[in-house]
């Protein structure tokens, strides 16, 4: 990844942590999962409001680690308005890029949106856990009603 790359994923990180998109109560939600990562604290309370077979909203409360929190953020953007089935695969697509060797090529379908930026924790095995925490609390609830989840 070139520097430039490298400067404007850790600005778009840095912008999601210090103003976090959806970060709120959601009071009409369908699903509220407790996420923690004990490894470094992350404690992420995210909501998920569903309309029929669409995801009409999702927010999240609680606090982490800025990129904890930054994951969570971009998520909740890209999970917005996404039919139950479809979010569930992007869950699944930037967990793989998540969990990806750092030399790996990031999936087109990925490449070009913000949630690339979080590809550079990569480089950091131990935030990982991190960056995947909220995206696996929505994964638990859609998939099996999960009510807490945690990364250990
Ligand atoms: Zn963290």
């Amino acid at each position: 990844m070139s520097a430039d790359l490298q400067a404007l994923y850790r600005d778009r990180v840095l912008e999601h942590s210090r103003q976090p998109c959806n970060f709120c109560r959601l009071e009409d939600a369908d699903h509220v999962v407790s996420g923690s990562n004990p490894l470094c604290g992350d404690s992420l309370q995210v909501y998920i409001a569903l309309d029929g077979d669409r995801v009409r909203a999702v927010s999240f409360e609680g606090h982490g680690c800025a990129i904890s929190v930054a994951s969570a953020s971009m998520m909740t953007q890209m999970l917005e308005g996404a039919a139950r089935a479809d979010a569930i695969e992007t869950i699944e697509h930037v967990r793989d890029m998540l969990l990806a060797s750092e030399g790996d090529a990031l999936d087109a379908d990925l490449a070009d949106m913000s949630v690339a930026a979080l590809a550079a924790v990569r480089r950091y095995p131990t935030r990982v856990k991190c960056a995947t925490l909220a995206w696996q609390a929505v994964h638990g609830a859609l998939t099996e009603d999960a009510q807490t989840v945690t990364t250990e």
